[in-house]
């Protein structure tokens, strides 16, 4: 997510700490087995200037939790003291603007043996201030990877398990050398499933397709919104396979998750989508969205935390 600045606190081993002394042990079995699972929260500044808006943070406590339940993680704290924790911690950083939170649960034990139980736990909370991550303006291009997808039955992709993600990043890297912004990766069975870091919609006839929560992708809360938005807005959305070839001929498409936002895509395998630009459907989701996330959109009010932000002074 290249280098973006640190905002001072992160709670660790039970408090808040300067960010500085949130420190573990080269030999921490997550470290060595990327037995850990992460969040990724968005707290955007509201259009009042005033308020950090949490975007969907019961969810993302929710998921968390089940993250932590795949590795066999028991943590001291229900999805509420959890949500309350992150709320926490952004009042205490006091942001000016956009934050991403990463809530990080690991195996803490400095221990041999790669397994998940007999190991000490614990959750740590960070966060930095971060703007867009992939273009959501005029839109990215896209290359199907020759990795794929790691399976639900070789490591769970439905959690966000840290280790998963030597899948994702071989991905990532291998399009941006062939050129493009962000990789769609294969199934097992060349179903289409999802980007590195972010779902995936399609848009053929006017529906949004995209693929199933059993198709070997993280169960992506900005999915769900997208899912929720296109049916309020009467939109049709099939979750179903799909297969490679639809993607050559589809009339949009768009990437979508917390980091990602909603990016439009322009390119797929050098091929146009569409037009070649962002398509009607997906600019009507982007605008609710983004509409929803600055606290202008009333109907979605109930997907927003809000924390006091510090106000930025003339003298700032
Ligand atoms: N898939 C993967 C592999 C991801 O890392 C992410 C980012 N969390 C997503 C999808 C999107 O999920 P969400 O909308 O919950 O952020």
């Amino acid at each position: 997510m290249g280098a973006s600045p640190m905002l001072e606190y992160a709670f660790f081993e039970g408090r808040i700490v300067p960010f500085a002394d949130a420190r573990i042990s080269v030999g921490t079995h997550a470290v060595q087995y990327g037995t850990g699972a992460f969040a990724g929260i968005r707290g955007y500044l509201d259009a009042d200037g005033e308020t950090i808006n949490i975007f969907r943070l019961p969810e993302h406590a929710a998921r968390l939790l089940n993250s932590a339940k795949l590795l066999r993680a028991t943590l001291p704290f229900t999805r509420e003291t959890l949500a309350r924790t992150i709320v926490d911690l952004v009042e205490k950083n006091a942001p000016t603007g956009d934050v991403y939170i990463r809530p990080f649960v690991y195996k803490s034990s400095v221990q041999l043996t790669p397994r998940l139980t007999g190991l000490d736990n614990e959750l740590a909370v960070y966060m930095l201030q971060l703007g867009d991550y992939l273009d959501t303006a005029a839109g990215v291009k896209a290359a199907v990877s020759s990795w794929q997808r790691v399976a639900d039955n070789a490591i769970p992709g439905r959690g966000k398990l840290s280790g998963a993600y030597i899948n994702s990043a071989l991905a990532k890297d291998e399009a941006e050398e062939k050129g493009a912004d962000e990789a769609i990766l294969l199934d097992q069975h060349g179903h289409v499933a999802e980007g590195s870091g972010c779902n995936l919609f399609l848009v053929r006839d006017g529906a949004l397709v995209t693929a199933p929560i059993t198709g070997d992708i993280l169960e992506g809360i900005t999915r769900r919104t997208m899912i929720q938005f296109a049916r309020d807005e009467g939109i049709p959305v099939e979750e179903r396979d799909i297969d490679r070839s639809e993607l050559y001929i589809v009339d949009e498409a768009f990437f979508c998750g917390t980091g990602v936002q909603i990016a439009p895509i322009t390119s797929i395998d050098g091929r146009p989508v569409g037009d070649g630009i962002p398509g009607p459907i997906t600019l009507k989701i982007r605008e609710i969205f983004f509409d929803t996330v600055r606290g202008r959109n009333p109907d979605y009010a109930h997907f927003l935390t809000k924390v006091r932000a510090k106000v930025a002074s003339a003298a700032d």
